[in-house]
């Protein structure tokens, strides 16, 4: 309602935090997330939410956001965070009590936006690679190290952030030597930007250039043991689990954005003339549009159908078939919007069309969220593993 067209980069930037709350008033910040952790006062969603609560049955909550993402991406990739409870998510669902309610209270209620900091400038497709370390002295942790490139560093009010939860005399006796951190098991914690010793800085990113992009830091921030998610060494099931579904999300963005790409392709394709032959009569261009838009339907259905499954399955998340159906998504909505950019000619090429806005965004969401090589070795791997039964190349979807 608030965007009417798919947005250049020309055009002026739309108040997308401003949107969010929007989003919360109108309850579409909170129906992706069953509350199990906050009190009753929540429980059945505020006065605002009560209108999504009521629409989106419980069994499709999943569903539900995976398509509202794919809308707000066919508007524009930047609108992704508009809607649902994004990242705080995990916070809501492996938090205390404590923590879900004042997660709830922000995010879900007053729109703001939760982020998450996992990578790190040395490691970031690498986990066991993160040195972001809390040590642990009982009743808190002090948090350090440095994470990024993070998304939202300016915008969000709080980050889920994986880091290695260590025993403070192992800390004390411990040297320069980072190598033993590797065998530490992941851990998450919520962490509010506020927290005093945390800093950030941003840089200026090829695009989704509608939220910041830059690094945190933590000097010796002192975090309550509240903060923790789940238990010491959970990390890595919280991850798991969360970026399955989340890596379906930004497949759906990417989707449709790319849906949009080739419904304006095909009507500029109606509307132009090359010579005597309008441009849509021309075989080639028939075939690769045809090409493009059975790639792009495969894809969506693929990424409902998993979507389905979470719903149906819950934590035993397919994590192998989640991680390729983004990078396949990404990688074959990137072609598809290469397509359209092309078939619009110089046009296409400027800042006042949205595909070349499109491009970048889409080019950035096959890094974020797990690199694309790093997600089609995830599937191949779990096929290729000899340790448990192999897992089934097509899942039967059950009744
Ligand atoms: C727009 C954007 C937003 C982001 N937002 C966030 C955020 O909010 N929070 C956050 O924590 N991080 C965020 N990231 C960081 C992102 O998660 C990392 O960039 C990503 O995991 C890759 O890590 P890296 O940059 O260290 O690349 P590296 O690990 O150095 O990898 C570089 C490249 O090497 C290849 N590669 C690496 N490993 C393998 C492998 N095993 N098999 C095959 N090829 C491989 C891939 O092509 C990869 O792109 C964001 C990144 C981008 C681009």
């Amino acid at each position: 309602m608030h965007l009417p067209e798919p947005v250049a980069e020309e055009a002026p930037r739309p108040p997308w935090l401003h949107l969010r709350k929007r989003a919360a008033q109108a309850g579409l910040t909170g129906f992706d997330v069953v509350c199990a952790n906050v009190g009753t006062r929540y429980a059945h969603g505020t006065e605002g939410d009560r209108g999504a609560a009521a629409v989106v049955p419980p069994h499709l909550a999943r569903v539900a956001q995976g398509l509202a993402m794919f809308l707000a991406g066919r508007r524009d990739c930047d609108a992704r965070e508009v809607f649902s409870s994004g990242h705080g998510a995990m916070a809501l669902r492996y938090g205390r009590p404590v923590v879900a309610q004042a997660v709830y209270d922000q995010v879900v209620c007053g729109g703001e936006l939760a982020g998450v900091a996992s990578s790190e400038p040395h490691s970031g497709s690498d986990l066991r690679g993160l040195r972001t370390v809390a040590v642990d002295h009982g009743d808190h942790f002090v948090l350090s190290g440095m994470k990024g490139l993070v998304g939202r560093v300016d915008e969000a009010t709080g980050f889920v952030v994986f880091c290695k939860v260590v025993p403070s005399e192992q800390a004390a006796v411990q040297g320069a030597d980072v190598a033993w951190l590797r065998e530490v098991p992941l851990s998450a914690l919520w962490l509010p930007t506020a927290t005093a010793g945390v800093l950030t800085e941003t840089t200026v990113p090829l695009g989704l250039r509608g939220w910041s992009l830059g690094h945190l830091r933590f000097d010796d921030v002192r975090v309550g043991s509240e903060l923790l998610l789940g238990v010491p060494g959970d990390g890595r099931r919280i991850f798991d689990t969360h970026f399955s579904g989340w890596r379906l999300m930004m497949a759906l963005v990417c989707l449709g954005a790319a849906t949009a790409a080739i419904e304006e392709t095909m009507a500029r394709a109606r509307r132009r003339s090359v010579g005597r032959t309008c441009l849509a009569n021309v075989p080639s261009v028939v075939s690769r549009l045809g090409i493009a838009a059975a790639e792009i339907q495969a894809a969506t259905a693929w990424c409902f159908s998993l979507l389905e499954r979470i719903e149906q399955e819950g934590d035993e998340v397919d994590v192998a078939a989640c991680s390729a159906a983004k990078a396949l998504a990404t990688d074959a909505s990137y072609r598809a919007v290469d397509i359209g950019l092309q078939l619009h000619g110089s046009e296409g090429y400027t800042r006042r069309t949205p595909m070349e806005k499109r491009l970048r965004d889409i080019r950035g969401l096959r890094i974020a969220d797990g690199p694309n090589d790093t997600l089609y070795g995830v599937l191949a791997q779990s096929l290729l593993s000899e340790t448990r039964p192999a897992a089934p190349l097509v899942a039967q979807r059950r009744a």
